[in-house]
């Protein structure tokens, strides 16, 4: 830990030297932090991956750490989290202008409450809105491609907006994929008026599906693996026998074999040794390469 860094970030943000992954990630695995910092602001944010660039410093925006596993091994870089960009208002233009640390979850209840419909599919989806454009987040039908227009993006630290024809949406997909050293900082979406109570129903009938058929009482990073084309990974894990499998701390939901649980202390090498096999086994027996939507950090 060099103390001139900390200087710096805590110049500009909330720090911690003591952080660990297994606290800022919802399957809760993970080895410690060397730095963690909250920018107090997008200019913050701005300097700050200015200064880790210059310092040849490793860093890695986490949103609410909802589709990460984490490995056990300390990480020397530098996560930045932004639960301090959290606002989001109207604009000339009619759209909505959401920063990227807001929560959608939150921000799906508060559109409810005044009668604005686009956020109700992803009043389930546990993460920050950065992270919801960087992964097209998505479920019953809809996704994030469905209803943002522009993201405003820090590329080689200067700022952008990308049209939405410019941001390689696809199935749980972004170009932000393929270029991890770009940062959204906000997005704008398209807003469609209805009655409050009408979109409170459907999101409560959202979570109440979610409810009966995901396994959330215990820890997870919501679906392991993506979909392949014409068939659903739990189908498959499940009629390769996995159903309920136990690996260390690792358990198969029985509930939902495409939740892969953080049963009890599990770690990301035991999460890998479980993943490993079953798409070992779903290849044997119906020739699919099973590919992670989860994203494995520093394993
Ligand atoms: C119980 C449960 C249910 C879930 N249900 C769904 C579901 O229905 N549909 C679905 O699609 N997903 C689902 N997920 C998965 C997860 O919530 C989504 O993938 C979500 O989009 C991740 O958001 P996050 O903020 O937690 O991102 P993180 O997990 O923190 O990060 C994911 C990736 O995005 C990058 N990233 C995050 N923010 C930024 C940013 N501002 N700039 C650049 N890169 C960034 C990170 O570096 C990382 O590579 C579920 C997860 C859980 C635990």
């Amino acid at each position: 830990m060099n103390r001139e860094t900390v200087n710096f970030l805590s110049s500009h943000g909330d720090v911690s030297t003591e952080a660990r992954f297994k606290d800022i990630t919802t399957i809760k695995m993970g080895g410690d932090i060397a730095y963690l910092v909250s920018p107090f602001d997008m200019n913050r944010l701005t300097m700050i991956v200015k200064y880790l660039k210059e310092q040849d410093i490793d860093y890695k925006i986490v949103g609410r750490g909802s589709n990460m596993v984490c490995g056990s091994l300390p990480y020397q870089g530098c996560v930045i989290r932004l639960e301090h960009m959290n606002r989001y208002h109207f604009d000339d233009d009619g759209e909505l202008y959401i920063e990227a640390g807001v929560m959608a979850p939150r921000l799906a209840n508060v559109m409810a409450a005044q009668g604005l419909s686009a956020l109700e599919f992803a009043s389930g989806i546990p993460g920050t809105i950065g992270g919801l454009v960087y992964m097209n987040a998505g479920a019953y039908k809809k996704s994030m491609s469905d209803i943002v227009t522009k993201v405003l993006v820090l590329i080689d630290g200067e700022t952008v907006w990308l049209d939405k024809s410019e941001l390689g949406f696809g199935y749980r997909t972004s170009i932000f994929q393929s270029h991890p050293d770009w940062t959204i900082l906000a997005c704008k979406i398209q807003v469609e008026k209805a009655k409050p109570e009408v979109i409170k129903a459907l999101i409560a009938d959202r979570l109440k599906r979610r409810r009966a058929t995901q396994p959330l009482d215990k820890p997870s990073a919501g679906s392991c693996f993506r979909n392949p084309e014409g068939d659903f990974a739990w189908r498959l894990i499940d009629a390769s026998g996995f159903r309920g499998y136990r690996y260390n701390g690792i358990e198969v939901s029985s509930k939902h074999p495409n939740f892969i649980l953080n049963a009890d202390g599990g770690t990301a090498e035991d999460f890998i040794m479980t993943t490993n096999l079953i798409k070992v086994k779903v290849m044997d027996n119906f020739g699919i390469d099973l590919i992670m939507e989860v994203e494995l950090f520093n394993c």
